[in-house]
């Protein structure tokens, strides 16, 4: 097949000739052969897949300078430029619409923030020397994982709740997290669950995957808000398996999702308000074992801040055995 003209070439490519000619003078996409007399510019078939790359990089809204560098790379390295690119600006876009929702409130009226208060701790457990649990509270996020497959779990856990630390959007986060996981250690395939709030005044993004939990404290009802992702609750869910069986099985600590996977995030997400006097509790499987929801509920009613919280919790855990590694992190609301 012979040489494209501009005009045919740019049909092919979804771009505009106009887009092209600039795309040549900046060194973004150089024609095929260049008519000496005339200037005309002629392309390849085979340049069709560089422009539409060009196009799509272009509709994200990168600068033609990082397209130009993209374009250049290898397809695994400019994945990983593109997704660098995206966790940047969705970063940005996330701290101003922060920024916008405080303004439009407080020039509403409607300033809805409550006063709030957070812990987190985490603990071996009496049994185990390392510890592949990790938490974390701040004023925008609490969050637990817990990490598994060997020496690279504790990192997989702390990269799953830096990459939402970062303020990015959440499902950029996470894609994030799943990719710096699996970038880790090809040989251990370690993985993670990731149980979060992300805390905007009192509007909160629940993130879930894997058998950490979120329960909530609210006018003195413990409700759990999160779907464990294991295989035991899934028999369960189909009938194969009573909540007593499961709670005892040998299989329990199977994950159905976790980040880190090779086959893709899938999380659970739920947007919720905040009320004042909510208490928000996120824990690892190490402290809900061995934690009966009476004492747990007993524990959050009762202590006059996150921190007693999540202390009383970790104690009561290891006075209950506490064979795994611990983690938990708590968010009050303040009445
Ligand atoms: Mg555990």
């Amino acid at each position: 097949m012979g040489l494209l003209t501009i005009g045919a070439f740019a049909r092919a490519a979804g771009l505009t000739p106009k887009a092209l000619r600039l795309y040549d003078e900046l060194g973004v996409l150089t024609p095929a052969a260049v008519d000496a007399e005339s200037g005309y510019r002629f392309y390849d078939p085979s340049q069709v897949a560089h422009a539409r790359l060009v196009a799509r990089l272009r509709e994200i809204g990168m600068p033609l300078a990082a397209v130009r560098e993209v374009c250049a790379l290898p397809p695994s390295q400019a994945a990983d430029a593109v997704a660098g690119f995206w966790q940047r600006v969705s970063a940005d876009t996330s701290a101003r619409a922060r920024l916008t929702s405080a303004l439009v409130q407080h020039l509403s009226g409607r300033d809805t923030m409550n006063d709030f208060a957070y812990a987190a701790a985490i603990d071996p457990g009496t049994a185990r020397d390392d510890n592949e649990d990790r938490a974390y509270a701040g004023e925008q996020l609490i969050a637990v994982a817990d990490g598994a497959r060997g020496p690279f779990g504790a990192a997989a856990a702390a990269a799953a709740i830096d990459a939402l630390k970062d303020g990015a959007e959440v499902l950029t986060a996470l894609a994030s997290a799943d990719r710096t996981i699996r970038g880790l250690s090809p040989d251990d395939q370690p993985v993670t669950t990731l149980t979060a709030l992300v805390l905007r005044g009192s509007q909160l993004t629940l993130v879930h995957v894997g058998d950490t939990r979120a329960y909530l404290l609210r006018d003195g009802e413990l409700s759990l808000l999160t779907q464990d992702h294991s295989w035991v609750r899934a028999q369960v869910d189909q009938g194969r398996l009573t909540a007593q069986e499961a709670a005892t099985h040998p299989q329990r600590a199977l994950l159905v999702r976790a980040l880190g996977w090779s086959d893709g995030v899938e999380a659970d997400l739920a947007l919720r308000t905040a009320l004042p006097g909510d208490r928000y509790l996120l824990c690892s499987d190490g402290l809900w074992t061995v934690v009966a929801r009476e004492a747990l509920t007993e524990v959050l009613a009762s202590a006059g801040s996150p921190q007693e919280a999540v202390d009383r919790l970790i104690a009561e855990a290891r006075t209950a055995g506490a064979p795994d590694n611990l983690a938990c992190a708590a968010y009050f609301s303040i009445a």
